[in-house]
């Protein structure tokens, strides 16, 4: 590793540390649903206060298929989660982009 480089790879190396402190990524949407159980004499029914839940479902494309999946509480948990890091992987990942062109270009500035 080249020692002038040091100031121009911070930024890189400090991206590196967060991508490596993920631990669970994953894409697609949670919703967390309230539902009518179809029982006829349910207070569900007519009371929105009495509806069941709440239940979890997990949408995402598998093999370019819409795949909806019910999850446990923790399960959400977990998952919302590994939502936010997957989002914040693809900041991290364009600012890791940026960066390198910078470097590469040599257009990086230096903070005065
Ligand atoms: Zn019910």
């Amino acid at each position: 590793m080249k020692k002038e480089t040091g100031e121009d790879t911070g930024r890189i190396e400090e991206i590196k540390r967060k991508i490596s402190a993920m631990d669970l990524i994953c894409a697609g949407t949670l919703q967390k649903r309230l539902k009518t159980c179809g029982r006829p004499y349910c207070r569900c029914l007519t009371d929105p206060e009495a509806l069941h839940g709440p239940y979890y479902e997990w949408t995402r494309y598998v093999d370019g298929r819409l795949v909806h999946k019910t999850l446990s509480p923790d399960q959400a948990q977990m998952l919302e989660q590994a939502i936010a890091n997957n989002r914040e992987l693809k900041a991290l990942l364009g600012d890791w982009r940026h960066e390198s062109a910078e470097i590469i270009l040599g257009t990086k500035k230096t903070k005065a």
